[in-house]
């Protein structure tokens, strides 16, 4: 397989050779098409997988084909991960990707100054990289913050962010978004909590399990 039938616009297709991906890793071919499609998807990629651009390429694509009908900025997907690290890596990743691109992302984490954060998400932002506590935080805390115009969830590591503790804020942030969404969830395992996680924010899920 290769990133070149994928239907995929010159300026990613230009990132991605900038990167030297020569070809897409299995979950890349997997996940691409299918989110291209607007579907929920279920995948049980590790890291190292290639799984960041797995969902960032898909992402990034569905925004540059909806920016044309765009009429006020708006934060369209949101990206939550467990930790600040997966988060600086997921939003190096998404830099590069939209290098390309007047797609802005924004990183929302812990040990950075929330007023900072705040005058960054008032910009609206097209995508924001987060770990959930601080999302929650600016959901509880930022007045004029909002997920209202989601298009796209991601889910990342699932079952860390599960245990971890942060069920009742991905409930929360969860019941922010609009309905009507794609939502792409990724976890190494499948446990019991996880299952109740898709069930309450997925819609009829493609499972991919490569
Ligand atoms: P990830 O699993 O998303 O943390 O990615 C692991 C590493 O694989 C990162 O350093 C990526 O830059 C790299 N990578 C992702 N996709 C590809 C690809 N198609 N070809 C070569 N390297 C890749």
């Amino acid at each position: 397989s290769s990133f070149l039938t994928m239907n995929l616009s010159r300026p990613l297709l230009k990132s991605i050779s900038t990167l030297n991906f020569t070809k897409p890793t299995p979950i890349q071919a997997a996940t691409i098409p299918v989110a291209l499609l607007g579907k929920d998807i279920v995948g049980n990629a590790v890291t190292g997988s290639g799984k960041t651009a797995a969902f960032m390429i898909p992402m990034l694509e569905r925004l540059l084909f909806r920016e044309k009908g765009a009429q006020k900025a708006a934060t369209r997907c949101l990206v939550l991960v467990p930790t600040r690290e997966l988060a600086v890596q997921c939003f190096e990743v998404g830099m590069k990707l939209a290098n390309h691109t007047d797609i802005r992302l924004a990183l929302v984490v812990g040990g950075l100054s929330i007023k900072a954060q705040e005058t960054t998400l008032r910009t609206r932002p097209d995508i924001i990289i987060a770990t959930p506590g601080r999302l929650i935080d600016h959901v509880h805390n930022s007045p004029s913050f909002t997920l209202d115009a989601l298009d796209i969830l991601v889910l990342d590591e699932a079952d860390r962010m599960l245990s971890d503790g942060f069920s009742d804020e991905l409930t929360e942030i969860i019941s922010s978004c609009p309905r009507s969404r794609q939502t792409m969830l990724f976890s190494a395992t499948m446990t019991d909590d996880v299952d109740s996680l898709i069930r309450m924010s997925l819609d009829k899920p493609v499972r991919l399990f490569v």
